[in-house]
């Protein structure tokens, strides 16, 4: 899975192929990661400020088209670190979203599994229903399995109900044990590819005319990459032969080897 850093096209000489893929009427939507992207690596990470160009240079490119900073630090700390506060930041991985026009952008993380939660209920209720004093509680995003009132005797055989459940559907669900009860939930992943497609949604950005252009240098940037594949483009920052990217491979599409080189490529996507 993946490509080598060191065969991806240089995003800045291959100006002709980001032009196909920007041309015919598209704009980009940018997601840019923070820290080591927009900022050089730094040993402590409150010395990561960014510079005043590439300020200027984020700044002018969101003028042009959506610009969202994607980092895995706190929201308000990239806010802060950015000094901009007309930019859609999403923190936390993306899992803390802010837009300048509406705030806070509500997001439920365990939206999407309204089937999953509807056939948990389903065949709880059928299994467990023969039990005296058991109940199976719906919610909107989990399944509560309340056996208090069943007797000592059969609360291993709810147990094992639920058990048998969980290691068919490992993958899809786990469990929250509580006072005497089971809580039954999708298991619930969150990683800045799903915050990347998230976005794109939200904003209504999830068109044909629109090229989600992701530039990112960290592990957790491999997400995005991987969720734009097809769809968009995914610039890696970093050099091949750096020792933190050994033995790395991508799904970016294309490399900038210096946050100088990132600050360019945003001046060329903002002409
Ligand atoms: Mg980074």
């Amino acid at each position: 899975m993946g490509r080598n850093i060191e065969n991806l096209p240089h995003a800045l000489e291959n100006a002709g192929g980001l032009d196909r893929r920007l041309g015919g009427g598209k704009r980009p939507a940018v997601f840019l990661d923070y820290d080591g992207t927009l900022t050089p690596i730094v040993d402590r990470p409150e010395e990561a400020i960014i510079s005043e160009s590439m300020r200027e240079a984020v700044e002018r490119l969101a003028r042009r088209c959506t610009v969202c900073v994607v980092s895995g630090r706190d929201r308000t700390v990239v806010q802060e670190l950015m000094g901009l506060d007309d930019l859609i930041v999403a923190g936390s991985h993306g899992f803390d979203i802010w837009s300048p026009d509406e705030g806070t952008i509500q997001h439920d993380a365990g939206g999407g599994f309204d089937n999953l939660v509807d056939e948990v209920k389903t065949r709880l209720e059928e299994e467990i229903g023969p039990f005296q004093g058991a109940s199976v509680e719906p919610k909107k995003t989990s399944v509560a399995v309340h056996y208090r009132l069943v007797s000592e005797e059969e609360r291993p055989r709810i147990k094992q109900i639920v058990g048998n459940l969980l290691a068919e559907r490992s993958e899809d669900l786990k469990v929250t044990p509580g006072k005497m009860v089971y809580e039954i939930q999708p298991k619930i992943e969150w990683d800045k590819g799903k915050a990347v497609l998230y976005l794109l949604e939200a904003l209504d950005l999830d068109r044909d005319d629109v090229v989600p252009v992701y530039v990112g240098d960290d592990v957790t940037d491999e997400d995005a990459f991987e969720a734009l594949a097809g769809r968009g483009l995914g610039i890696f920052v970093g050099h091949a032969d750096a020792p933190e990217v050994a033995g790395r491979t991508t799904s970016a599409d294309y490399v900038l080897h210096t946050t100088e080189e990132v600050e360019r490529f945003l001046d060329t996507l903002a002409r």
